[in-house]
């Protein structure tokens, strides 16, 4: 039998948004093509920027658009994040969390203390929230002034709904960084934490990484010195792909998640 894309591989770290799904409806194809990947012996991660959502509500969605997957593949940049923080902190470090229920879970799994408040905060987390208001951020100003670890979980700067793009974290992060004149660690894409992570869960020597952007996803993989696949169901345009410095480019495009069965 000839070798397919996904067989030079041993792992496979898929975007959500615009990868598998697009809003409420799933890419058709994705689900049979990721099983397909798995019945081969090739690790799934499905890794996501979100830090809003729990791992596990993360695997519900997915669920219920029909992928057949558990907790154990989703990696969230929350996850990520309160990795980086356990790595750096001793145990039962105090972290000002701005973020959500979900974020403040991975802080507390992590045996780190989330509160709310600089006071005696030794680091800053920070996630998504819709509630998020002036004086947590005014809190978290204060602690990283005071020399707080600040990690952000990511930067993206939008969030895509039914009215357009509204701000996501990294507009948050922005008013942080304008308030502070510091720069936070990173966790999400095309920071390096999270993809190393779930390749490091998956003990992958040869993962690959496949998204919707080559702005987070692909550049991720480029800055993590991993092979990406950017698929054509999302975002970013093979055009775009193409106007790129050979360095940034995507070692495969393909028009959606069935070219893995294909010959290169
Ligand atoms: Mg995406």
């Amino acid at each position: 039998m000839s070798e397919t894309l996904v067989d030079r591989y041993d792992a496979l770290l898929i975007d959500l948004d615009g990868t598998v799904y697009r809003g409420s409806q799933a890419v058709p194809g994705a689900a049979e093509a990721i099983a397909a990947a798995r019945s081969k012996g090739v690790g799934i991660r499905y890794v996501t920027n979100n830090a809003s959502r729990s791992p596990q509500m993360v695997a519900d969605h997915l669920v219920e658009l029909g992928f057949e997957t558990s907790v154990d593949e989703v990696s969230t940049s929350s996850q990520a994040g309160a990795a980086m923080l356990a790595e750096r902190l001793p145990k039962r470090s105090t972290v000002l969390v701005l973020g959500t229920k979900a974020l403040e879970a991975e802080v507390l799994k992590r045996g780190l203390i989330p509160t709310d408040t600089a006071d005696g905060a030794v680091s800053v987390l920070q996630g998504l929230s819709m509630d998020l208001g002036w004086r947590q951020l005014a809190e978290a100003a204060v602690a990283i002034r005071g020399g707080a670890l600040w990690v952000a979980c990511n930067v993206d700067a939008t969030l895509p709904t039914e009215r357009g793009l509204l701000p996501g974290n990294g507009s948050l992060v922005a008013a942080l960084k304008t308030a502070t004149g510091q720069e936070p660690l990173v966790a999400g894409k095309p920071a390096t934490p999270l993809l190393q992570q779930a390749a490091k869960d998956l003990g992958a020597n040869r993962p690959l990484v496949i998204g919707d952007r080559l702005d987070t996803d692909i550049l991720g993989a480029v800055n993590a010195g991993m092979d990406s696949l950017l698929v054509l169901t999302g975002v970013s345009t093979e055009q775009e792909a193409q106007a790129l410095p050979d360095e940034q480019k995507p070692t495969y495009v393909g028009a959606d998640l069935s070219v893995l069965h294909r010959l290169p």
